[in-house]
C-alpha cells in the first residue's frame, strides 16, 4: 500500500504530499517516522493509495507509526485542508493545529505510575524473620505496605530509601504494577450545580435553537439572562443522542464557573484543552477526547480543533470577543473555520451573546441565521442602572482624583453593606490617544476619523490607517487648555488611590502583571468569588462572562478610553465592554448600580449602552459602516513584512507592492484604498516592520485570494510576510 504523507516541516518547499511504501496497519490519520531527504522526520498520512506515479525504486518505506492510534480523523483532515487553503499556510501548519505541541518530536507521552503490594503467597512475618537484624529500613517498609495494602513506588523510595526498596523487588516480596495516571487541571475547582427549572424565556430559545433548518444561531440574550444554563441543556441533548459537543469561551481561565458547572453536569466527560495548561495535562485531556473517553471539549478558540468525532453542536459563547480571531499563523476566525467544522460534520453552530457583533446581527437580520432572544435577567430584575459622571466638572469641582464623587459615595455604600465592587478600567494594548481633560477633546486624523496614537519614540501623532503624522499638541485646539492627557492611569495607581481612601477595604488586582503564572486568573476570581476580598481592580479580563452574586457596584473609570482606538471597530468595542461590565453587577437578589466616568456624557454610544438599546446602536454604528465603506462592508487587508535588518524589510517591501500593483491596476474597482507604508509600531520583537494596506469592496473573494499568493510568494528565509484579514489592530 502507499501513503500520501504530509511531511512535519512547516516550510512552502517541502509543503506537498509524498508517496511512502506503508504497511497494512498503517491507516489515515497516523503520524508516522518517515526517511526525509538524508534525516528522518515526522509526519502525516492524509490518503491512502494502491499505486504510486512514483517509479518504485525510487519509494522508501515508513519507518514506523509514531502512535498507537491515527491522530486525525477523516473529518479533521478535511478541516485540516479548509485551514490551509483558506489561509495559505503550509498542510504541515494546518495540521499540527490538530495536535498538542508537545507530540510533536515525542516531547509528551502518557504518565505512568508503578504502584507496589506485598506479595500474597509469603506472610509478612515470614518476611521480616528472613531478614538481617541489621534491616530495619526493609522491615518497616513490610510493615508499613502492610497497612497501606499498596502504594506508589516513588512514595516507598522516599520513605525508606531506594536501596531498601530495591532489595526487598530483589528478594520477590513486592509486585508492582503499572497504571496510567490521568493529569487533571483544575483539580480544586469545586463541582458546582444548581438544580433549576428553565425560565419560560430558556425553554423558548431552546426550542427556537433546536427546531431549526438553519445551520448557525444566535442566542442574544441580556447578561444574566442564563444563557449558560441553555448551553448546559443543549449538549445533554446532544449527549443522549450519542454525539459530542465542543464549547468554546473567550479565555477559559477567566470562566471557571463554566467549567465548574459543566463539570457538575457531565463529569468525566468534559475536557480541557487550553494553553495554560502543562504538556501533561493538555496531552492526557487530548487523548480523552480522541478516545472517546471523554465528549465535550471546552476551551478557547484553539479547542474549534478537538480531537473529537461524531459532532452535534458547536457553541461559541461571547461571540464577539477579539480573541476569536488568532493572531499568530494560521491566522484564521474561529467563525468561519467553526462553521466549516459544522458543515463537515452536519451539525450545529451556536453563537452566544449579549452584544452580538454586527456581523452576526447583520446575519441575523438577512434571515442567514436562526435568532433566539432571552430579553430578561433571569432574578427578575431590571438590569443594574447608571450614573454618569461627566469627569470634566469633577475637575472643575476640585476633585483631580481618578474617582468621581459619585463613585466614592457607592463604593463607600457598597463596602459598608458588605457587598462587592468591580472597578473596570478600559485599557488595551500599546494605544495611547490624546484626550484634553478640560473639554474632553480628543486629536483625530484629518483623513480618516479615527483618533491619532501618540509615538513617543517619535513624539509624534500618527494615524494608523493612513500614516499621516501630526505635531504633537501642547495646548487643546478646542478650549486652549494645556491639561492635556497622554497617558491613561494605571491599576497599581488605582489600587494606591483605593487604599489611600477605604484603609480597611480588601483589594484585588487583575491585570496582565498579575496574571503572568499559571492559573494566575483563576486563584484571583476564585479569591473574589470566595468573598475574600471587597474589590477588584482590572482592565478587560474583569468584565468577562462572570456571575459573582454580591457584586452590586460596577465602576467605569474611563468609559471614553476604547472610543478613541484607532481601530474602525472602536465603537462597537465600547458597546461591547460597557455592556459586559455593567452586566457584573446585581446579578443575583440585590439590585445593582453602575457608575460610568466620562468625559463625553453625550456620546451617542455610551447613551445606547447607558440605555442597553443594542438595536438603537446597530441601526447607528450599521449605517456608519456602510456609508464610510468598512467592515462588513469592505475587507481590510494588510500584507505585514518583516525582518532583522531595516534594509532587508524595505527591499522585501518593495518587491511585495510591485507584485501587487498589476493587480491593483487591473482590478481597480475592487480597491477602496491601496498603499504601502510602514507599520505604526515600527520595531516589535525585533523586528522591522513595513505593510502594504488594503481596503477591498466585500465579496471579492478571487482578488483576496490572489493577494494572498502573489504577497506570500515574496516570503525568504530573512523576510517574512504574512497577510492579516481585519486584523484586530493596526499597531
Ligand atoms: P448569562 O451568561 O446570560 O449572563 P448566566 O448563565 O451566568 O447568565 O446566568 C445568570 C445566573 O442565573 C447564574 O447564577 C445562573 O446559575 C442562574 N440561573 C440560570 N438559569 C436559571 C434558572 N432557570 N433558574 C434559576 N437560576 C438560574
Ligand atoms: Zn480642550
Ligand atoms: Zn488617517
Amino acid at each position: 500500500m502507499i501513503a500520501e504523507v504530509i511531511v512535519d516541516i512547516a516550510h512552502s518547499e517541502v509543503d506537498k504530499v509524498f508517496d511512502y511504501i506503508a504497511d497494512d496497519d498503517i491507516s489515515l490519520g497516523f503520524r508516522v517516522e518517515i526517511p526525509f531527504g538524508r534525516f528522518k522526520s515526522e509526519g502525516f498520512v492524509i490518503g491512502l493509495k494502491i499505486k504510486s506515479d512514483i517509479e518504485g525504486s525510487k519509494l522508501k518505506k515508513i519507518i514506523r507509526k509514531l502512535d498507537d492510534f491515527p491522530v486525525l480523523s477523516n473529518e479533521q483532515l478535511l478541516l485540516a485542508k479548509y485551514v490551509k487553503e483558506e489561509y495559505h499556510v503550509p498542510f504541515a501548519a494546518a495540521l499540527r493545529q490538530f495536535i498538542p505541541a508537545d507530540l510533536r518530536g515525542g516531547r509528551v507521552k502518557e504518565k505512568i505510575i508503578s504502584f507496589a503490594v506485598l506479595k500474597n503467597e509469603i506472610s509478612p512475618v515470614e518476611m521480616v524473620a528472613s531478614l538481617r537484624k541489621s534491616s530495619t529500613a526493609q522491615a518497616n517498609a513490610i510493615g508499613y505496605l502492610k497497612e497501606q495494602k499498596k502504594e506508589k513506588l516513588s512514595v516507598l523510595n522516599e520513605k525508606f530509601g531506594y536501596g531498601a526498596i530495591k532489595s526487598l523487588i530483589e528478594k520477590g516480596f513486592i509486585d508492582l504494577s503499572e497504571e496510567k495516571a490521568g493529569r487533571i487541571p483544575y483539580k480544586q475547582l469545586e463541582a458546582f450545580s444548581k438544580e433549576v427549572t428553565l425560565s419560560e424565556e430558556q425553554s423558548n430559545a431552546i426550542d427556537t435553537l433546536l427546531n431549526t433548518d438553519k445551520r448557525v444561531s444566535l442566542l442574544f440574550g441580556v447578561t444574566g439572562s442564563g444563557k449558560t444554563e441553555v448551553y448546559l441543556r443543549l449538549i445533554d441533548y446532544y449527549l443522549r443522542q450519542g454525539k459530542t459537543a465542543i464549547m468554546l469561551v473567550p479565555e477559559i481561565a477567566l470562566t471557571p464557573q463554566m467549567l465548574a458547572q459543566l463539570r457538575a453536569r457531565f463529569g468525566d466527560n468534559v475536557s480541557i484543552l487550553h494553553s495554560g495548561l502543562s504538556a501533561g495535562e493538555r496531552y492526557d485531556e487530548w487523548v480523552r477526547l480522541r478516545t472517546g473517553e471523554a465528549k465535550i471539549a471546552i476551551g478557547a478558540r484553539s479547542a474549534i480543533f478537538a480531537p473529537l468525532e461524531n459532532v452535534g453542536i458547536i457553541i461559541i459563547d461571547e461571540e464577539h470577543d477579539g480573541s476569536y480571531v488568532a493572531e499568530t499563523s494560521p491566522r484564521y476566525k474561529t467563525l468561519d473555520v467553526a462553521k466549516k467544522r459544522c458543515e463537515i460534520h452536519n451539525c450545529k453552530l451556536i453563537l452566544g451573546s449579549a452584544t452580538p457583533s454586527i456581523e452576526t446581527y447583520s446575519a441575523c437580520l438577512s434571515g442567514k441565521y436562526n435568532l433566539a432572544r432571552m430579553n430578561k435577567r433571569i432574578n427578575g430584575k431590571n438590569l443594574p442602572d447608571f450614573i454618569v459622571t461627566d469627569m470634566r466638572d469633577e475637575l472643575r469641582n476640585g476633585n483631580p482624583s481618578i474617582f468621581s464623587y459619585d463613585l466614592k459615595r457607592e463604593l463607600q455604600k457598597c463596602i459598608t453593606g458588605g457587598n462587592q465592587a468591580i472597578l473596570f478600567l478600559n485599557r488595551r494594548g500599546f494605544s495611547q490617544q490624546v484626550i484634553c481633560r478640560d473639554c474632553g477633546y480628543v486629536a483625530k486624523c484629518k483623513n480618516c476619523d479615527v483618533s491619532l496614537n501618540y509615538h513617543k519614540d517619535s513624539n509624534l501623532l500618527k494615524c494608523h490607517y493612513c500614516n499621516s503624522t501630526y505635531k504633537k499638541l501642547s495646548a487643546c485646539p478646542e478650549c486652549g487648555s494645556i491639561n492635556l492627557n497622554y497617558k491613561g492611569t494605571g491599576t497599581q495607581k488605582i489600587v494606591d488611590e483605593l487604599n489611600a481612601l477605604f484603609p480597611t477595604a480588601r483589594i484585588l488586582r487583575m491585570d496582565n502583571d498579575t496574571t503572568q503564572n499559571k492559573e494566575g486568573h483563576f486563584k484571583i476570581l476564585r479569591s473574589f468569588s470566595l468573598g475574600e476580598a471587597d474589590i477588584l481592580v482590572g482592565t478587560q479580563m474583569v468584565a468577562k462572562g462572570h456571575d459573582f452574586p454580591s457584586v452590586t457596584l460596577v465602576g467605569i473609570l474611563d468609559a471614553d478610553m476604547s472610543l478613541y482606538f484607532p481601530d474602525y471597530r472602536c465603537n462597537e468595542r465600547t458597546f461591547q465592554l460597557i455592556t459586559q461590565v455593567a452586566g457584573r453587577s446585581g446579578r443575583a437578589n440585590k439590585k445593582g448600580v453602575v457608575v460610568l466616568q466620562t468625559y463625553n456624557p453625550d456620546n451617542a454610544i455610551l447613551k445606547f449602552a447607558m440605555n442597553y438599546d443594542y438595536e438603537g446602536f446597530f441601526k447607528y454604528e450599521n449605517a456608519i459602516r456602510k456609508s464610510t465603506l468598512f467592515p462588513p462592508y469592505s475587507v481590510i487587508l494588510r500584507v505585514m513584512v518583516e525582518s532583522e535588518r531595516d534594509e532587508d524589510a524595505i527591499s522585501g517591501l518593495k518587491r511585495v507592492y510591485e507584485k501587487l500593483l498589476p493587480l491593483y491596476e487591473k482590478e481597480k474597482e475592487s480597491f477602496i484604498f491601496f498603499n504601502k507604508m510602514k507599520s505604526p509600531v515600527k520595531i516589535l520583537k525585533n523586528k522591522y516592520r513595513y505593510q502594504v494596506l488594503m481596503r477591498l469592496i466585500a465579496d471579492c473573494f478571487d482578488v483576496k485570494h490572489e493577494i494572498y499568493k502573489l504577497a506570500l510568494s515574496e516570503k525568504t528565509s530573512k523576510v517574512l510576510v504574512y497577510v492579516e484579514e481585519n486584523p484586530g489592530s493596526l499597531n
